[in-house]
């Protein structure tokens, strides 16, 4: 499927774009402004909002959450 183009209903900065856990089949939304994050099947509003940290864990030391997640593409 297709989004078209969904503002951060947090932040209002960026555009949620689909990131996925790198190694595995978890992927999500993520404003990359202010790291909210929205779980598949969940409508991207304020309430339903996930922080990084919890949907992929705590990265490794000298690591951040982004060294964890790629781009992807979801069609
Ligand atoms: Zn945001």
């Amino acid at each position: 499927m297709r989004m078209q183009k969904i503002e951060c209903p947090v932040c209002w900065q960026d555009w949620l774009q689909w990131y996925r856990k790198k190694g595995t089949d978890l992927t999500f939304l993520l404003c990359p402004e202010c790291d909210s994050v929205w779980l598949p099947g969940s409508e991207p509003g304020r309430d339903a909002a996930r922080d990084l940290t919890d949907v992929v864990g705590n990265p490794p030391v000298g690591e951040t959450e982004w060294d964890l997640i790629e781009p992807a593409d979801v069609s």
